[in-house]
């Protein structure tokens, strides 16, 4: 059977083959150390558990409003306004089936044929696919390691064109593990100031920073933010929640509304016991939750920097959110290692998950061949014993 040009264009996730081959190995019986997984280990908290089972029980079983309960998603303005300082009434809210589906739809609500999406590097793989598949041209921002990856207003200034529809903006970032401080997010609106740019934040890591950094939503920014902005998040991260799709956007009623549209006859609703998980994990029980996550991914992120940092050709900048490490390991493209020669980021992870055990993600996909993505979402006894082998295989002669 013929598949379409649409669907043929979209590569597989590169994230996700190195999982698979890593998976695959296990199968053979290979002690394989995996840091490919983009989901906390941990397991959903036992009270989300219990609203969902409630809700089933209470014969929560049928169809809702396509884009959501208006109890949750009044919960969801509600919770955008006591913690993001965001005033979003309840029908600027849409409940989407996980982040995902939120960068999906809310591309496919603002962007025509033509337009052009600012995606500054590195970049979580989904974007640039959601946006090709909205008819929209990818431009590329490159950023360097001196400024943390991060791109800079000037810059931003400089890449607007007329024809800029969006910007994409993921803080704290997957893969980069960097956050942009309230001061630069405030100069990248006010370098917006004037322009037709619509900002998507991606904020779904917002509630896994380290360290002093400070989250702000960048709507909250400005009046003049907030009316460009499309805010979007989800449950996955912060509540341990990837299997229970669910995801939100809030913007600018128009956007919202169509996005509504588009989910009516694209998916339909959220899982509706889900929903009804969903106001229970953002009740009174979600900080000390959330803490006790938080808490433990930061140990994590302070001991992987600071071991990829004695390692030989490794060069880390240390994760102020999310649960990443992105380490340049550029200085070893070139050699030969295990009989295989290192050109570059693809190479690396292969040779080091075949001769190590060890799967880390290439950047190469996420628009940085200087780098591997290392999650840390994995208990310490793996990271040490990964960690040791990478860097046994790194001094190998
Ligand atoms: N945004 C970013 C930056 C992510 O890393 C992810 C998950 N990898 C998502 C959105 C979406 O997650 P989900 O679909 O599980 O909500």
């Amino acid at each position: 059977m013929k598949v379409s040009q649409r669907a043929q264009s979209v590569p597989p996730s590169a994230t996700l083959a190195v999982t698979n081959r890593a998976k695959e190995l296990k199968a053979q019986g290979k002690d394989v150390v995996g840091f490919g997984a983009g989901e906390p280990d941990f397991d959903t908290p036992d009270y989300i558990k219990e609203a969902a089972i409630k809700a089933l029980k209470d014969g929560k079983t049928k169809y809702t409003p396509a884009s959501g309960i208006p109890e949750l998603k009044a919960a969801i303005a509600k919770k955008l306004e006591t913690e993001n300082g965001l005033k979003y009434a309840p029908e600027q809210v849409v409940v989407n089936i996980g982040g995902k589906h939120s960068v999906y739809e809310a591309m496919q609500a603002v962007l025509d044929p033509g337009d052009e999406v600012l995606l500054p590097a590195p970049f979580w793989v989904t974007y640039p696919e959601a946006a090709k598949l909205a008819g929209a041209v990818v431009k590329i921002m490159e950023t360097d390691k001196q400024n943390s990856y991060k791109i800079t207003p000037a810059q931003l200034k400089k890449a607007v064109t007329n024809k800029t529809a969006m910007l994409v903006l993921n803080s704290p970032n997957n893969p980069g593990g960097f956050s942009y401080t309230p001061d630069e997010l405030r100069a990248m609106a006010k370098a917006l100031e004037g322009t037709n740019v619509c900002v998507m934040s991606d904020e779904i890591y917002e509630k896994l920073i380290y360290g002093d950094t400070k989250f702000v939503s960048f709507a909250s920014l400005s009046e003049d933010a907030y009316k460009r902005t499309l805010t979007l998040n989800g449950l996955s991260k912060t509540y341990s929640m990837t299997g229970w799709r669910l995801g939100y956007t809030a913007g600018p009623v128009d956007v919202i509304k169509a996005m509504s549209r588009l989910q009516d006859h694209m998916t339909s609703n959220p899982v509706t016991f889900a929903q009804y998980a969903a106001i229970a994990a953002m009740g009174p029980e979600s900080p000390a939750a959330i803490e006790k996550m938080r808490v433990e991914f930061e140990k994590r992120a302070r001991y992987m920097t600071d071991r990829l940092r004695a390692m030989k050709g490794v060069e880390c900048t240390e994760p102020t959110g999310a649960f990443y490490c992105f380490p340049d390991v550029s200085a070893h493209y070139g050699r030969t290692i295990g009989g295989v020669k290192i050109a570059g980021s693809d190479a690396f992870a292969k040779a080091l998950l075949e001769q190590a055990n060890v799967g880390v993600v290439p950047g190469l996909p996420f628009g940085c061949d200087a780098n591997v993505r290392l999650s840390f979402a994995c208990s310490m006894e793996q990271i040490t014993k990964g960690l040791d082998r990478m860097q046994k295989w790194l001094s190998a002669d």
